[in-house]
């Protein structure tokens, strides 16, 4: 009775493993769509990105920028030369000498300003030096405390 049972048993054996394996094969191809649906460059509108870390870049125009924070997130994520994300209120360092416009100040390397205010803009950091009064930034040129 039992010995009877026991070859087709082996069969279906081998057919679920064959089962496995093709659902395998399906889900790395589906990983491969998801994948390149990265969004196009946005200075020449390529559609070949790529992501390098935390950075998106395009193979045709060399353009660099970081890859957009996840949808629930709102309003714009601002980074410092090293790509930390800086937040209202943090303490930051200048990591160059910056000249103030119109004016004859200049931002010392390694000066310390707190309490910065982020805004949307060419300039993204508002914040107050001593002596000087208030100022904008730019993040790029400027790292987190
Ligand atoms: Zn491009």
């Amino acid at each position: 009775m039992f010995t009877d049972g026991d070859l087709p048993i082996q069969l279906k054996t081998i057919t679920s493993l064959n089962a496995i394996k093709s659902r395998t094969n399906f889900n790395s191809e589906q990983k491969d769509k998801s994948m390149s649906a990265l969004p196009n460059c946005p200075e020449c509108g390529s559609e070949y990105t790529y992501e390098d870390r935390d950075l998106l870049v395009c193979p045709e125009c060399a353009h660099e920028w970081v890859a957009a924070a996840g949808d629930d997130q709102e309003g714009p994520v601002y980074r410092d030369a090293n790509g930390n994300i800086l937040q209202d209120g943090d303490t930051i360092t200048v990591i160059k000498d910056l000249k103030i416009k119109g004016t004859s100040s200049v931002v010392k390397v390694g000066t310390k300003l707190r309490n910065i205010r982020l805004v949307e803009g060419d300039h993204d950091i508002d914040c107050k030096i001593d002596g000087i009064g208030p100022i904008k930034l730019k993040s790029e040129f400027v790292k987190k405390a």
